[in-house]
């Protein structure tokens, strides 16, 4: 194997990596913040940010007062969503 071979297909490794990554980071990028209720976008709505378990949720005003006071109705949007306690 000649040693260019080797500095190739390194290079070929490091350029892969490097796009896997930026594809990556545009998937985050893309993955629009979205109300977990009604869907919709920061376009129209201001999102607020919700981490829980270690993921990130927005929700709209509109849907903060189901988050606090009926959280239930969040099944499947939200993990364990039946288990929060109502404020
Ligand atoms: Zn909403």
């Amino acid at each position: 194997m000649s040693p260019f071979y080797f500095g190739n297909s390194l290079l070929y490794y490091l350029c892969r990596r490097l796009i896997i990554v930026n594809f990556k980071d545009k998937k985050m990028q893309q993955e629009e913040k979205v109300c977990l209720v009604c869907k919709r976008n920061e376009e129209m709505v201001p999102l607020v940010r919700v981490d829980y378990k270690k993921n990130t949720y927005w929700i709209c005003p509109q849907h903060i007062p189901v988050l606090i006071h009926d959280p239930g109705q969040l099944e499947g949007l939200l993990p364990d969503a039946g288990n929060l306690q109502a404020g």
